[in-house]
């Protein structure tokens, strides 16, 4: 399939117009015209290298929705014309512990699990690429099914931002009537607090913009506090029985963890790399668990579909055209954005002929045979 896409083939550069042949679909795998992806917080970090991994040349996108194209043999899930999603994974080992539990993303295989784009682990001259491009071919336990009351734009933020905060907020426990803070109010952290409200939660929602707050409350935050309010924050002292850090960037978790009840527990889902130190005492004393957790299995994902089909949970999205994604990346970087941006695919396909010549050819991608 040949496939054109948005990449960038060092850290430095912006994303381009880029070509590549995706290979035929095979047993069991399914090939996608892709309709829209969502823009991550990750994308970004991803395609400038601020984790230190990136494998270039890098095709970002890991909120994908589309239409199926074709089905290989043994395909039984899905048709031809189905919308279809798929999320930051593409292949796990489906056979160790962490896969027969669904959660692919903890995958101990030999080469753990395959991510949608910047896949590999073990650098082998290939690499996955993502949903900013024209098709995909996934196999079929990667691809999941879209609940018809959610429209195909609304559905790609699910697929990382939904199933990020839903996954942990399920692991620990999150009970009816329990209270969960919610840090940070962008792509994860409007989709957690509208979750954390369909548990049955009392929800805070912990800004550092004061002009967040309405919005907070639209979306069904019972409480806001913005961070730099010190009355609210000694108000609101150990009222948290778990908190949600969706904060993309490294900052003082202090404030934070003073806002825990005894027993709390707080999930870091955004922020990879190192963080200011705390104080030990201050978990000690309260019995804190401090905790990370990554995206969501697909197990996990189906489910948070499917509940937010039922509640009516939606992302709020501004669609833009493929070409827009450079404008769409420096906005994010100056938390101007309200929440999700989400690529309209139509407008690369619409541009396919007049791009092609243009576009800089890279090597195949593989499709997760790495973890094999
Ligand atoms: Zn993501
Ligand atoms: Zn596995």
């Amino acid at each position: 399939m040949h496939t054109l896409a948005y990449g960038t083939q060092e850290k430095s550069a912006s994303l381009s117009p880029v070509q590549f042949t995706r290979q035929p679909v095979r047993a069991g795998e399914v090939e996608i015209e892709i309709t829209h992806c969502g823009v991550c917080h990750s994308d970004l970090h991803q395609a400038r290298d601020d984790w230190s991994n990136t494998v270039y040349p890098c095709v970002p996108g890991h909120e994908i929705i589309g239409k199926v194209t074709r089905v290989g043999d043994g395909v039984s899930k899905f048709s031809e014309g189905e919308t279809v999603g798929v999320g930051c994974m593409v292949n796990s080992c489906q056979a160790c512990e962490a896969c027969r539990r669904g959660e692919e993303q903890y995958c101990s295989g030999p080469k753990s699990c395959t991510l949608t784009y910047n896949g590999p682990k073990i650098p082998d001259g290939t690499n996955t690429y993502g949903g900013y491009a024209t098709g995909i071919t996934v196999r079929e336990e990667f691809v999941l099914n879209i609940p018809d009351a959610i429209s195909p734009a609304e559905a790609a933020p699910i697929l990382c931002a939904g199933v990020t905060t839903y996954s942990p907020m399920k692991h620990w426990n999150l009970q009816k009537g329990q209270s969960l803070g919610v840090a940070g109010i962008g792509g994860l952290g409007h989709m957690a607090v509208q979750i954390g409200k369909a548990l049955g939660a009392s929800v805070t929602a912990l800004t550092t913009s004061a002009d967040k707050s309405d919005l907070a409350r639209e979306l069904g935050a019972d409480t806001v506090i913005v961070m730099s309010d010190e009355t609210a924050l000694k108000d609101g002292a150990r009222s948290l029985d778990m908190l949600i850090d969706t904060i993309p960037y490294a900052h003082d978790i202090t404030p934070y963890i003073k806002l825990m009840k005894p027993g709390g527990v707080i999930a870091l889902v955004g922020n990879f790399i190192e963080m200011p130190a705390f104080v030990p005492a201050d978990l000690v004393f309260h019995r804190l668990t401090l905790a990370g957790s990554l995206i969501g299995g697909i197990t996990d994902t189906a489910e948070v579909l499917e509940l937010c089909a039922e509640h009516g949970i939606r992302p709020q999205i501004e669609l833009i055209d493929m070409d827009g994604i450079n404008e769409a990346f420096k906005r994010m970087e100056g938390e101007d954005v309200r929440f999700r941006h989400v690529i309209d695919m139509s407008s690369l396909k619409s541009r396919r002929d007049e791009l092609t010549p243009e576009a800089s050819e890279i090597a195949a991608p593989n499709r997760g045979d790495v973890t094999g």
